[in-house]
């Protein structure tokens, strides 16, 4: 066992990390409070090689492994949290699922432009009735002919006010085996894209409608009995969450950690207060436990899909820790942590909708506990519960 990275990993980690520090650190503000997504900056990644990083050459990716994405994200996100949206969106988004389970011909059509930076695809899951009980969404797909014919509502899709294409979660029968997902596309008739709402951390998201939307079969993801395999694939997105989380928390312990050896009150540098001290050793250590279970799900979905047990831990750790270090560096920083003029009030936003996006940690610990226990715990109401 060796808790260090690889030689190549560390050596592919060093390459990002410049390139992140020679192009990305001047705007990093600036981008951080743009609510719009930075496409300049998504040409520039994809020309590094920085979008679609575990996927195989032969798809236009870089036919690396996930270990090498986190890795990725991590390096942009400690320089510019914002820019590490971009990794997300071209590695652990609904790309993720999209490569893993599209035909050649889907591929082909859709990858180029997504891989390139020049388009965005957004996932439709969260309904307003169906949130953390995802397996009651009510977006029915009926077949009619050559096409699907779509109905129902979703919300808080990320990037869907500027995507071009929406993997879409929708219902072909009742029950868990009747949920599957197909391809949206945005000027599909009978589709409409209402007008954005703004979230605490600055990202906005839009209402997706679908009244008699008409869906071509070839956009066909995955039938009914697809859930699963959904899921599976929706664990990769969760560890891009979780790397952020991480990153960005312990990019703002490293502007608070520059704050707290420069700036003097009472005549000392503010890291010379032991009350201070211990925040930052509190925070390094949530950060650093975080990191183990963080690289150890990305290894174990090295060259597949992650395990959803390890990735509920390495979310439910690097969400808690990122928040924790991003709150107490918003302290030590004082006002000016509390000031847009800093970073730090920004990764503070940004780590707090991870605990509630992506499986929030309430359903993380959920199941999490069905492996302490080794069995699955239904969260509806049983006959005896019922308040009558
Ligand atoms: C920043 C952000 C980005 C998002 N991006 C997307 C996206 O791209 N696509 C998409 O489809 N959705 C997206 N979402 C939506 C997200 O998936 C949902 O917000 C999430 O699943 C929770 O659903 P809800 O908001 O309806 O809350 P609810 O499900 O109503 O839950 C409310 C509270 O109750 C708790 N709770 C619910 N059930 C249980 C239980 N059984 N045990 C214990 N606690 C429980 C929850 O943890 C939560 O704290 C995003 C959300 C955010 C904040």
């Amino acid at each position: 066992m060796d808790f260090n990275l690889s030689e190549e990993h560390q050596a592919f980690a060093d390459s990002v990390r410049r390139f992140a520090r020679e192009r990305l650190a001047d705007g990093a503000l600036q981008r951080a409070h743009s609510p719009h997504y930075p496409w300049e900056t998504a040409h520039m990644l994809a020309q590094q090689g920085l979008l679609g990083i575990s996927f195989p050459e032969s798809e236009g990716g870089q036919g690396g492994t996930l270990m090498h994405a986190v890795l990725a994200i991590q390096e942009v996100a400690l320089v510019c949290p914002k820019s590490a949206d971009i990794v997300q969106a071209g590695n652990f988004g609904p790309i993720r699922t999209f490569v893993e389970y599209a035909t050649p011909e889907q591929k082909q059509r859709f990858l180029p432009d997504l891989l390139q930076g020049k388009k965005l695809i957004s996932l439709g899951m969260t309904e307003p009735d169906a949130g953390s009980a995802v397996t009651e969404l009510n977006t029915t797909a009926r077949l009619d002919g050559e096409h699907y014919i779509l109905n129902g509502s979703k919300i808080f899709s990320t990037h869907s006010p500027e995507a071009a294409l929406f993997l879409v979660y929708v219902r072909f029968g009742p029950g868990l085996e009747g949920i599957g997902s197909v391809l949206v596309e945005r000027e599909t008739p009978g589709f409409n894209v209402g007008k954005p709402a703004s979230f605490m951390n600055g990202e906005q998201w839009s209402q997706l409608y679908f009244e008699d939307a008409r869906i071509p079969v070839h956009n066909l993801l995955l039938g009914p009995g697809g859930f699963k395999k959904q899921i599976a694939g929706f664990n990769v997105e969760r560890l891009g969450n979780a790397s952020r989380s991480l990153a960005v928390g312990r990019h703002a312990f490293n502007i608070a950690r520059e704050h707290a050896l420069t700036r003097k009150q009472f005549g000392r540098e503010l890291c010379e207060f032991q009350g201070l001290q211990w925040k930052f050793a509190d925070a390094w250590m949530k950060l650093e436990q975080a990191q183990l279970m963080l690289y150890r799900a990305a290894l174990e979905g090295e060259h597949g899909l992650p395990s959803a047990q390890s990735t509920a831990m390495a979310k439910l750790a690097c969400n808690e820790a990122g928040w924790f270090a991003a709150n107490e560096a918003m302290q030590v920083m004082g006002g000016m942590g509390f000031s847009q003029e800093a970073l730090v009030e920004y990764c503070l936003r940004r780590v707090r909708g991870w605990m509630i996006a992506g499986g929030s940690i309430e359903m993380l610990k959920n199941r999490i506990a069905e492996g302490v226990f080794g069995k699955t715990f239904s969260q509806r109401p049983t006959p005896s519960t019922h308040v009558r």
